[in-house]
């Protein structure tokens, strides 16, 4: 197999991958970022409205970081760790003005300050945009700091496979030449997983084609634990029936919620916050009203920009009002839009802490939505995220740096772990017949939205794992169609499927386990948030077909848990 080596190695090309990729390289250490797709094409790219952040000067006179990490944590439903939620909040302002120096164009208000809008949850008005195409501009900027240096390798159109470590630690990352399929082994110091998410699990998401959590199951094959695998986010406002997402800077700057009977539904539901309440909260009041019989025939609810008026709409909301016109006829000036809840975010993920290192591997280290910090808790705040991506791919960055100053080489061999690996990627499309893996993919996404969805209960999800049992004993017998080595994508979907498989059994089990109702977590069977059992972290590893879950202490500083009213 080809070698290449480097001292570090970054799985991903979004805002946490290239953040801590520039801040590895700008230390003189040689980094490679691998990436599926050109690196502005990355999910970051797609972020809407906006990052938020405390900016001293130019935030509400009555808010402070304390506020933004209290709100960050109550968003959470108390299972954030709360010094995670202090960094967040303490280093928002300075990160937001670094991007801004280095080239992103943040809309301002009239007397020239960072312009910002309410998101929900938030107890002051603190979320930065530029338009509604924040993530594009962050990561555009970002892109074009860590390429112009010079000093980053872009392996793009690449695909990373599988980790290489040895008993305490991680050695480097088998990935692909997507174009002919050559592997090659990246040998590497350290390794920095910041793959993004995985909305393609779910029939309905929001995000893009490459979120097929390959990060996470990759980290789960070499005996790395997730953290809180069974929080999953489900946005409220999706667009009906292509699950675009419409984001909630539209509720920020106004939009109303609206039943078939017209009615403001969220009047019922949160009564101070109203359409600005966290997601977890809107997502089940709307399929709530859907269910009780007041959406409209096809299963969505309306929501109404028309009297923020043409000239607002296409200047704050352009990407809203174009994608309602395009995808659902409709012209939001003057009608509803229609919209219900899709899967959005993975507040899961990889367990490290708040440096963004990993416990189980020596050398190993994740940053974005790929890790859990764990800043988001059972639910994220929007907005939030990008700020995360920026704040920890840093802090990652800079404990990557940390680490290869005193780094000293092992001694054993690992180039056969390597071909076991590379091996590992062909037996899964070795059948010339059998089940094509795309039939089995269906029935995934299927199964993960009806039984593991915004409502579960026990029965559902224990028909899920056994479902999904099933299925990855069927993926023994998947072929795939194409048997060329030119961008023979069938063979990475296949590779997808796998890690797809592997994440869907761990959310469906550890989801099954938590005997709680806790932010994104909703068991109809235990309805209640119970902190005397459940106040702790799910850590969970895959080992064959058993999901093997331990626990650990949520940090908590200043903030007791409370009841979560808005
Ligand atoms: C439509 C939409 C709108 C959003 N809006 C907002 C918003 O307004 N504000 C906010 O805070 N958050 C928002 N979010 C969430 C936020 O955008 C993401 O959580 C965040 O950008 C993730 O960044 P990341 O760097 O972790 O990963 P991503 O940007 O998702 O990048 C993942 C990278 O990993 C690479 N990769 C994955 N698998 C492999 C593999 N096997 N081999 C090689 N490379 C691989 C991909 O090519 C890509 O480069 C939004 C999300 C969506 C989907």
């Amino acid at each position: 197999m080809e070698k290449l080596s480097y001292d570090a190695v970054i799985i991903g090309a979004g805002l946490a991958g290239l953040m801590a990729a520039h801040e590895i390289s700008k230390a003189g250490y040689s980094a490679a970022v691998i990436s599926k797709v050109f690196p502005t094409r990355s999910h970051s790219a797609a972020a809407e409205g906006g990052i938020a952040a405390y900016v001293n000067g130019n935030s509400d006179p009555n808010d402070s970081p304390d506020y933004m990490a209290y709100d960050t944590i109550k968003g959470g439903d108390y299972l954030v760790d709360q010094d995670a939620a202090e960094l967040l909040a303490y280093k928002s302002g300075e990160i937001v003005e670094l991007l801004e120096k280095w080239g992103a164009l943040f809309n301002r208000q009239p007397d020239g300050r960072i312009a910002l809008r309410y998101f929900g949850g938030q107890t002051y008005p603190r979320t930065r945009f530029v338009g509604d195409k924040t993530g594009m501009a962050l990561l555009h900027t970002l892109y074009e700091r860590t390429s112009g240096s010079g000093k980053v390798d872009f392996y793009f159109e690449w695909f990373a496979w599988e980790l290489i470590r040895d008993e305490s630690r991680v050695r480097g990352v088998v990935a692909f030449d997507m174009r002919n399929m050559v592997p090659f082994f990246f040998k590497a110091k350290a390794v920095v997983i910041a793959a993004g998410g995985m909305g393609m699990l779910y029939r309905h998401t929001t995000n893009s084609y490459i979120g097929t959590g390959d990060g996470y199951a990759m980290a789960l094959r070499a005996r790395v634990a997730l953290k809180d695998p069974e929080f999953v986010q489900f946005h409220p406002t999706a667009l009906y029936p292509s699950d675009i997402l419409i984001s909630e800077a539209a509720r920020g700057e106004g939009a109303v919620l609206k039943n078939a009977k017209g009615e403001r539904f969220m009047t019922r539901y949160a009564p101070k916050k109203l359409d600005l309440a966290p997601r977890d909260i809107v997502s089940r009041a709307i399929i709530t009203e859907i269910k009780e019989g007041r959406g409209f025939p096809g299963g969505y609810v309306g929501l109404d920009i028309s009297h923020l008026g043409e000239e607002y709409i296409k200047e704050r909301l352009a990407l809203a009002y174009e994608a309602a016109k395009t995808f659902s006829g409709v012209d939001a000036t003057k009608e509803l839009i229609p919209i219900r809840p899709a899967h959005h975010y993975y507040m899961g993920g990889i367990d490290v802490d708040i440096t963004g290192k990993n416990p189980d591997v020596i050398g190993l280290f994740a940053a974005g939505e790929a890790a859990c910090v764990s800043v988001h808790g059972a639910n994220r705040l929007g907005s939030n995220s990008l700020l995360e991506t920026l704040v920890f791919g840093r802090e990652t960055g800079n404990e990557v740096v940390k680490f290869l100053q005193s780094f000293t080489e092992p001694s054993s061999d690992i180039d056969k772990e390597a071909e076991k690996a590379e091996q590992s990627a062909y037996d899964i499309v070795k059948k010339e017949s059998g089940v094509h893996f795309g039939d089995i993919l269906e029935k995934l996404r299927d199964y993960m939205w009806e039984f593991v969805g915004i409502y579960r209960d026990e029965n559902g999800l224990k028909n899920a794992v056994s479902e999904i049992l099933k299925l990855r004993e069927q993926m023994k017998n998947m072929y795939v169609l194409d048997k060329s080595k030119v961008y023979n994508t069938e063979f990475y979907n296949a590779l997808e499927l796998k890690n797809m498989i592997d994440l869907g059994l761990v959310i469906a089990s550890t989801a099954l386990n938590r005997k709680e109702s806790r932010g994104a977590h909703y068991r109809t069977d235990y309805p209640k948030r119970d902190d005397q059992n459940w106040l702790k972290h799910t850590i969970a590893y895959l080992s064959g077909n058993t999901v093997e879950i331990t626990y650990k202490p949520v940090k908590m500083t200043k903030w007791k848990p409370e009841e979560r009213v808005y």
